[in-house]
């Protein structure tokens, strides 16, 4: 079994997440850029809401980056592997946790 298809669930499940999160990124970034306003009392809600939406954002560009090079990973047949000991990260972990770059161990 090559090791592409030995994660070919994992690399499923980060495909869809992927997905989900780039919509959604999306979404955000149109939300932002919606004018604002003219009355100053629903400019200071939507500022708070923007707030919020940036950092849902910067978090959803973190995720998207993780799975990006995990998924780059798993083309490269280097996925699963320890950033740290290099030794195999177990596939329970993996599977609970598909963008580790470390062992327990290592964490
Ligand atoms: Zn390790």
């Amino acid at each position: 079994m090559s090791e592409m298809n030995e994660f070919l669930d994992i690399k499923k499940q980060l495909e869809e997440k992927l997905r989900a999160l780039t919509t959604r990124a999306h979404e955000i970034d149109d939300d932002l850029s919606e004018p604002a306003d003219d009355d100053w009392s629903e400019n200071a809600t939507e500022s708070e809401d923007d707030e919020v939406l940036e950092k849902v954002g910067s978090m959803a560009l973190d995720d998207i980056q993780k799975i990006k090079s995990a998924l780059a990973k798993i083309e490269a047949g280097t996925y699963g592997i320890c950033d740290r000991c290099h030794k195999k990260i177990p596939v329970k972990r993996l599977e609970a946790l598909p963008y580790a770059t470390t062992c327990i161990k290592c964490l």
